[in-house]
């Protein structure tokens, strides 16, 4: 099917950066299909901006025939049940979480608090969530996911005491959210317009590299915050050091649902030039690793052995500036002014 060509009526050519608006650019990644999910059709370009260094698609699908890129999606499932060793390995990440940030996040092991000081060794193996040490150890508010898919993050943020509210474009996506009892309303993020003001945190992961107008989401998202509030921004990185290595076949491209990639320090200095602060926390690259080796085979799941390349290419790898971490993952408030 990803040999398929996308419906020529379908498509739209972008003329200049829908980031920056330079018409400068230079063609960086040519013929990309859709390896990270072998469903959507065509073969695609991205463009580097030569001012902001972002990339973006073009052509790209038009903004009404999109959704056929997102047939089998995987923020659209409801909770998969893994099996019993699955759910184990998630109470023991709940309780390392809880043991760490003095919280409580459940499902977990309850074990005795004295025994906390055991789970320390897990720490090398534990990616800690975007976000998390935030929702558990700041004041406590309303908190919007914009884009939440099937509501995770609200789940882990209400138990931890927010009042939460997610937007989510998927119809079914949505169901599955309102079913575990989630506060989720059905569209796009310009329904942030009614919320100016009043969010005391706002979570965007991973949305803003779907849309077609990056920029309008970035202006409601930081006009959503209140004094005191923040935003959690998260995207892949044009500068990726993992892009640079695995070229074509690094993950964070995913044609054509990743209709544009933000620059991390470009996008730092666009937060703090609209008058916000904004501080990057490192990313951790290993799951992106294993995934661009498995993309690189074509393969539609990882192995060992993809597992065991992405682990040693990354011990090989010098530690890289904030510029180039995998992702971009952002932490913006109001300046003081
Ligand atoms: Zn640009």
């Amino acid at each position: 099917m990803a040999s398929d060509l996308w419906p020529a009526d379908g498509l739209e050519s972008v003329a200049s950066c829908p980031y920056c608006d330079s018409t400068d650019r230079a063609l960086a990644h040519q013929g990309v299909e859709d390896w990270a999910f072998a469903c959507a059709p065509g073969r695609w370009n991205y463009w580097s901006c030569s001012r902001c260094h972002c990339l973006y698609l073009s052509p790209r699908p038009t903004v009404t025939t999109i959704g056929k890129a997102y047939a089998r999606y995987y923020t659209h499932a409801g909770a998969v049940d893994g099996g019993r060793l699955s759910a184990l390995k998630h109470r023991l990440r709940n309780e390392y979480w809880s043991c760490t940030l003095q919280t409580s996040i459940k499902p977990r092991l309850g074990l005795p608090r004295w025994l906390g000081w055991a789970l320390a060794w897990l720490k090398p193996h534990i990616a800690e969530p975007f976000g998390l040490r935030h929702w558990a150890q700041a004041r406590k508010g309303l908190l919007i996911d914009v884009g939440c898919g099937n509501g995770d993050k609200l789940k882990l943020a209400a138990q931890l005491g927010w009042q939460t509210l997610g937007l989510e474009m998927d119809t079914s996506a949505v169901h599955a959210a309102q079913a575990q009892g989630l506060n989720v309303l059905q569209g796009g993020y310009e329904q942030l317009e009614r919320y100016t003001g009043l969010a005391d945190c706002v979570v965007c992961s991973h949305v803003m590299e779907h849309v077609h107008q990056p920029v309008h989401l970035l202006h409601l998202l930081l006009a959503a915050l209140g004094p005191n509030g923040v935003l959690l921004l998260s995207a892949p990185n044009a500068s990726s050091h993992l892009r640079h290595h695995y070229g074509d076949c690094w993950r964070g491209l995913e044609a054509p649902r990743h209709l544009t990639i933000p620059d991390a320090a470009w996008l730092m200095d666009w937060v703090r030039g609209q008058g916000f602060e904004c501080t990057q926390v490192p990313s951790y690259a290993l799951e992106t690793a294993v995934e661009s080796e498995r993309m690189r085979r074509r393969a539609s799941s990882a192995s060992k052995e993809d597992i065991a390349a992405a682990k040693a290419w990354l011990r090989g790898t010098a530690a890289v500036s904030s510029s180039q971490e995998d992702m971009v993952q952002l932490v913006c408030t109001r300046g003081r002014g």
